[in-house]
Parts: structure tokens; C-alpha cells; sequence
């Protein structure tokens, strides 16, 4: 990887919008190149959500590459994923990942988000080294009600400004920068609702369910049709999060409270250990989906969209924060020395590689998303190209190597 050290580069002044997971791993790649970053957010960080996250290779080299320190993260290392017959829990299938490190590169992790948050925030604050680049800044309850493209100027909320010579907006699912930079999103409401919850493992054995920590797995009921159930541990094996989907098109919103009895009540004739563990969660959230259809374009003038405001997607991948590494590692690797001669006078040819590395690749995630949603058949790892072409495979995901696939668009005079 091209980094700090090395450099000859035109360091750039670079705001982002927004310190959830995609903008602080934007800020983390290019402080990697050398470039003053500021991050900012319009809460005060009190909103990151409990629930798990699984990060498979095509995110998880990032992670490594930028020598985030994964421990503070308390890692899961994933070994398997298990499908269980819904009402009996039967073990029906298994896609072992025990070579998985050899395959592809790096580990398949589940973290906990609250813990990703905390490491990443770190990681952008650490003070300024010859490897880890200019120390990155975080400033809170900022939040950027206008951006002016062809300056690079950000008016905040609370009356103040600011101008950079490159902006991303990392500001999620309802960004209004991308509104800003023109895009009017095509969403459709999903017919889908989920829940998640977040069980201790020491409940778990006092339940006599402690298989459900013990394997280091994700673990799947159904999924054929609208109900699944999706469960994994994090936080150093400390913690269950589970997840679910079903049909409840009467609710809106996103932080939903619910109660145990209602979540087991949704799914009466499901595996009883899993009723069980139902019936003792706490902190049970529902939260509705929403379909979005990939945008016309990503960047205009200075400014460019990352994570869920480039490319919204329903979480049946696991794969919407992966995404959001790869635009992540996307920038860090353009806006290096290799490439400064297509930017250094104009930032927007770096964004116009970027969008055009990026955007096709996370589409067609999102696509692939959009239909595991209630075929299983069709998520990565599950999903083989032999019993349908054009599926997404996770061999397609996590093997891929973007920065070739940089080199080759510039070598294509792409940009
Ligand atoms: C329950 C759940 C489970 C998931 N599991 C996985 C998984 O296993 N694997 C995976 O890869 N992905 C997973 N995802 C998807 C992943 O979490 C998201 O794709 C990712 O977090 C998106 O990050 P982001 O930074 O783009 O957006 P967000 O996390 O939405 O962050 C946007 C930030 O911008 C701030 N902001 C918004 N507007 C403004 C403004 N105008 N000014 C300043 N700040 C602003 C917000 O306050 C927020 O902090 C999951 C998602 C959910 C909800």
C-alpha cells in the first residue's frame, strides 16, 4: 500500500460529512496518504446501534491494511455458516470457512458496532506519525445543511462554515448532500420489517443455549420467503446478536421498541430454543427496510458520496459496511502519490476514477442484496454461480482485487 511515508504528495485539506462506520474509515484511509482530515458530525456519537457486524475479506484487508488494531475490536473469527430447518432446528446445511484466511487473505470477523465505532474514532484521532499519517480531527454537533461543489464550502447548522479542497459525504441512508449534488432517490418501502437484539452469552448458558455462542458461526433459520432469523456472536464471544425479518408492513420507522413476548409471538411455529432466547432478550428494536435503486452518478465538483449515501442496500449480505470500506479503500488508494497526476490539479478526475471503480461493483451488491432478501439461495457463501449465472458469489466479493482494478482503468485511460 502507498502510504504517508513515502510521500511526495500534495496533501489535501478533505472534510467529511458525517462519523458513522464509512466516514471515519474514509478518514482513516486518506490520513493513511498524508491529508488533513476533518470529520463532521451533527450528533455527538450517541447513536451508533447495538447489533453485530460481520466484516468478510473485501473489507476486512482494509482494516488490516490501515493497521487498525482489530483486537481493541474483540473479534469473532467466523468458521462456519449453518442453516437450520426453521421449526425443528435440525442442522441442514454448513459452508465451512476454515480456509477461508488462506483463500481470500484476511479473516472473516464479527465485531460489535459500538466497539468498530469507538476503535475507528481512535484510530482517525491518533496523533500525527511518518506511518500513520496527519493526526485526523472529529468535531461534533456540526451538521452540514448546505455544500456549494465547485468550492468545496460546508455551511453547518449551528451557523458556522468551512472549505476543503475535497468533500465526502459519508452522511448515510437519508444524506442530504446527495440531494444536494442533485440525486432525487428512487425508494420503494420493503415488504419486510426486521428486529434485532442483543443476548449475553452468560444468559445464553444459564438457557442451556450456549451452542449458540459456542460455534463461532452465523447461523441461519429460513430465508426462503420474508421470515429469517440470523444469529451471531461478537464481542469476544461475550455477546449473541440476532436478527430477523418478517412481514409487518404496519410499522414504520427505525428504532422501534418491542417486546420479547411480541418478537416470539411473530414467529409461533419457530425452532422453540430460539422461541426461548426470544422470550429472555432485552433492548428489542424493529426497524422497517426500504428498496433504493442505485443513483445516476456518485460525485460532482469536489464532493463525493460514500457508504450507505452512495449505495443504500437491505441487509442480507452483510455486506453494506464492506461496501463502504472498499469506496473507503477506493479513495485512500487514488488519492496516493501513485495516481496524484490525474488529481493533483483537479480533484474531481480522482472522484471521477473513483465513482467509476466504485459504482458499478457496489450496484450490482446491492442488486444481489435486494435479492437474498427472501431467497437465501442467493446470499454469498450460500450462493454459487453453478445453479445460477450472474449470481453473486463470495468469491467474486472477497476475491477481487481493487487496486488492480485501479490500474487497469487508468492503464484503459478511463481517467
Ligand atoms: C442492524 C444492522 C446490521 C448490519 N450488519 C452488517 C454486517 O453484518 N456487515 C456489513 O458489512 N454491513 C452491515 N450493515 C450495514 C452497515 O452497518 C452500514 O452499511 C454502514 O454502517 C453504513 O455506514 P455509513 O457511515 O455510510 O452510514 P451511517 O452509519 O448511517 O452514518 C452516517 C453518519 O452521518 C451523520 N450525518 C447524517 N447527516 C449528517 C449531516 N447533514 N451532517 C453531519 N453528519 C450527518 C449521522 O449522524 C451518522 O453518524 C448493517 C446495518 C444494520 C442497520
Amino acid at each position: 500500500m502507498p502510504s504517508a511515508t513515502a510521500s511526495n504528495i500534495k496533501s489535501l485539506n478533505v472534510a467529511i460529512i458525517g462519523s458513522g462506520l464509512g466516514g471515519l474509515s474514509a478518514a482513516v484511509a486518506l490520513r493513511r496518504q498524508g491529508h488533513q482530515v476533518t470529520v463532521y458530525e451533527r450528533y455527538d456519537f450517541a447513536n451508533e446501534v447495538g447489533a453485530s457486524l460481520s466484516v468478510a475479506s473485501n473489507g476486512s484487508r482494509f482494516l488490516e491494511q490501515w493497521k487498525v488494531d482489530i483486537p481493541a475490536v474483540k473479534p469473532v473469527i467466523l468458521q462456519r455458516l449453518i442453516m437450520h430447518d426453521w421449526a425443528t432446528g435440525e442442522v441442514k446445511g454448513e459452508y465451512p470457512l476454515g480456509d477461508y484466511k488462506a483463500k481470500f487473505g484476511t479473516e472473516y470477523f464479527n465485531f460489535h458496532r459500538i466497539d468498530m465505532h469507538n476503535v475507528l474514532l481512535d484510530t482517525v484521532r491518533a496523533k500525527s506519525s511518518d506511518e500513520f499519517g496527519p493526526q485526523g480531527k472529529v468535531v461534533v454537533n456540526h451538521k452540514a445543511i448546505e455544500v456549494v461543489l465547485e468550492k468545496g464550502f460546508i455551511r453547518f447548522e449551528n451557523g458556522e462554515t468551512t472549505t476543503a479542497d475535497l468533500i465526502i459525504a459519508a452522511d448515510g441512508i437519508r444524506s442530504l448532500t446527495r440531494e444536494n449534488i442533485g440525486i432525487k432517490p428512487q425508494v420503494e418501502g420493503s415488504t419486510s420489517c426486521c428486529y434485532r437484539c442483543i443476548i449475553p452469552s452468560s444468559k445464553l448458558h444459564e438457557l442451556g443455549l450456549s451452542e449458540f455462542v459456542t460455534n463461532n458461526g452465523i447461523e441461519f433459520w429460513g430465508g426462503f420467503g420474508i421470515n429469517k432469523i440470523v444469529m451471531s456472536p461478537c464481542h469476544d464471544v461475550d455477546r449473541a446478536n440476532i436478527r430477523t425479518a418478517h412481514n409487518g408492513l404496519n410499522k414504520d420507522g427505525w428504532n422501534i421498541s418491542a417486546t420479547p413476548q411480541e418478537l416470539a409471538d411473530t414467529y409461533p411455529d419457530l425452532d422453540p430454543r430460539v422461541v426461548k432466547l426470544f422470550l429472555n432478550a432485552n433492548d428489542i428494536k424493529m426497524w422497517r427496510l426500504y428498496i433504493h435503486q442505485p443513483y445516476p452518478y456518485w460525485t460532482k465538483g469536489k464532493v463525493a458520496l460514500l457508504g450507505d449515501a452512495a449505495h443504500p442496500m437491505l441487509p442480507d449480505q452483510s455486506q453494506g459496511y464492506c461496501m463502504a470500506l472498499e469506496d473507503a479503500g477506493a479513495l485512500g488508494y487514488i488519492f496516493s502519490e501513485e495516481f496524484q497526476e490525474i488529481w493533483r490539479d483537479d480533484v474531481s478526475k480522482g472522484l471521477k476514477l473513483y465513482e467509476r471503480v466504485r459504482k458499478d461493483r457496489a450496484s450490482r451488491v446491492q442488486a444481489a442484496s435486494a435479492r437474498a432478501r427472501t431467497d437465501l439461495s442467493e446470499r454469498i457463501g450460500w450462493s454459487s454461480s453453478s445453479d445460477k449465472p450472474g449470481k453473486l458469489t463470495i468469491e467474486e466479493v472477497c476475491g477481487y482485487n481493487l487496486l488492480d482494478h485501479i490500474r487497469e482503468l487508468v492503464k484503459e485511460g478511463v481517467a
